[in-house]
């Protein structure tokens, strides 16, 4: 089921357990503001997920409410994370769906990270 975006953040969401440790992930990158993790059900060679630790329904939520600090600290770790993984040649791609339109199913902020092939005009 998508998300309304413009809900209140609900604690029960998959990707707040994944940051509480309640459920497994495989995680690739951590710091103050944000966790990274492989994606369950990848759409491409590489599949990173990249969230905010704080509760945020979606990218709109985030950049209505966030600090300038969780915002800069955030997009930081996301290129980061690329960096690490030697993605900037050839390239990646970023993605973060808001709420119905965009197919968003889970109501946490993240980012995807697409990598290591040819991604096309888009990934739907
Ligand atoms: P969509 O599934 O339409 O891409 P989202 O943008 O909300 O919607 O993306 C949710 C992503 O979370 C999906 O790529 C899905 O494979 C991934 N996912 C769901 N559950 C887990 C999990 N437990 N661990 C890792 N990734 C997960």
């Amino acid at each position: 089921m998508t998300v309304d975006a413009t809900k209140p953040y609900d604690d029960d969401n998959i990707f707040a357990k994944i940051l509480r440790g309640e459920i497994p992930s495989t995680k690739v990158y951590e710091d103050e503001w944000a966790f990274a993790f492989e994606d369950i059900n990848p759409q491409a060679k590489l599949h990173i997920l990249v969230i905010p630790k704080a509760n945020y329904v979606s990218w709109d939520d985030f950049s209505a409410r966030a600090s300038d600090s969780e915002i800069a600290g955030f997009i930081r770790a996301v290129g980061h994370v690329a960096r690490e993984h030697d993605l900037v040649e050839p390239g990646y791609r970023l993605l973060a769906n808001v709420g119905h339109y965009a197919g968003q199913e889970v109501p946490h902020l993240h980012v995807h990270l697409f990598g290591r092939q040819p991604l096309g005009p888009m990934i739907a």
